[in-house]
């Protein structure tokens, strides 16, 4: 099979021919369809997160089909891969319902292959099953962005006025789903990206603005989705008392020190980490009936290394979703 490989970190990914895998116990084997790139790909490449296994296929954004069935998914049935690829089940924190914790989980597209290939395996009590009336495409970003981003989402609590900073991949679907709570959001950009405040209003959000901007009204709640730490305390200032600043990303730059007084009115400060298969199922659940719409834009297998430039840069308004198997060598086709 094709697979795209991160032989070492800070190298661009190599284009090889690996064998297909193969599937141990509980684990089915399916061809990707799509796997969707997550800013945390970028941080695995970066060597900001420094344990993956080597070489590594990343991805864990990956929809596809059933190859070789295991446990409850059979053949041909369209299923998703997340992030969380295996837990222990046994430690203090998967006994009590936060296996998101689980100090030897093991991580798709991390310390497990993932989805940039044209096949993948994976341990089918991880896996969830995808909603109809969603195209590949436009499942793969629901599976880390939808869902930790859900996570985070809970975590706000049920935060009427809701400050997003960073406007991509999670927050074009959770500003979604945060209105249809009743919830109003206000998304925080890079200063003066008037694209990028646009697509922000386009999605549902009430108010954009540069994170240098004060927010029409107080915040009951934030959200951190971009990697700067200097957002968090920019959050804090606008957030009421008792109020929650959620850092939803799974690095971060070092946040700088602040006044007491900001944190003072029992305002917090949380993060959130990974997911666990209940926040999925019911993410799902809830898709069944909400219907989500992502912008997307699409990108060959092989052309790995420009959607994570773009992603890089800024230059991409939405997410990025690898397609196995397509050929537009022009890249970058979009995809809504
Ligand atoms: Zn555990
Ligand atoms: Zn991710």
């Amino acid at each position: 099979m094709k697979a795209m490989l991160l032989r070492r970190q800070g190298e661009p990914l190599e284009v090889a021919e690996r064998p297909t895998p193969t599937p141990g116990e509980g684990e089915l084997l399916l061809q990707v369809d799509a796997c969707a790139v997550c800013r945390t790909d970028l941080h695995v490449v970066d060597g900001e997160l420094t344990e993956p296994k080597l070489p590594l296929v990343l991805g864990h954004q990956i929809v596809g089909r059933v190859v070789q069935a295991a446990a409850v998914f059979s053949e041909g049935e369209r299923i998703g891969v997340p992030w969380l690829g295996w837990t222990c089940g046994v430690c203090v924190y998967c006994t009590s319902g936060r296996e998101n914790l689980c100090d030897r989980a093991l991580f798709t597209g991390y310390t497990r292959d993932g989805g940039y290939a044209e096949y993948a395996v994976a341990d089918a009590r991880y896996c969830f099953p995808i909603p109809d009336g969603y195209s590949a495409s436009e499942a793969a970003p629901l599976l880390c962005a939808g869902l930790i981003g859900y996570r985070a989402l809970r975590m706000a609590g049920d935060a009427r006025r809701l400050g997003f900073f960073g406007f991509g991949s999670a927050a074009q679907i959770l500003v979604q789903i945060a209105r249809a709570n009743g919830a109003t959001v206000f998304a925080f950009t890079r200063d003066n990206d008037v694209e990028a405040q646009a697509f922000a209003r386009t999605m549902g959000a009430a108010w954009a603005g540069g994170t240098g901007e004060a927010p029409p009204e107080p915040l009951d709640a934030a959200i951190v989705f971009a990697p700067a730490g200097e957002l968090v305390v920019t959050a804090l200032r606008h957030v009421v008392k008792g109020g929650t600043v959620v850092c939803a990303g799974i690095h971060m730059s070092d946040i700088p020190s602040f006044p007491y007084e900001l944190l003072w009115g029992e305002r917090t400060i949380r993060s959130v980490a990974n997911l666990t298969r209940r926040d999925g199922n019911e993410l799902f659940a809830r898709l069944q009936t909400l219907r989500v719409e992502t912008r997307r834009t699409e990108f060959p297998l092989e052309q790995a290394n420009e959607a994570l430039r773009v992603l890089r840069s800024g230059e991409l308004t939405g997410t990025a979703v690898l397609i196995p198997g397509s050929t537009s060598d022009a890249g970058g086709g979009a995809a809504r």
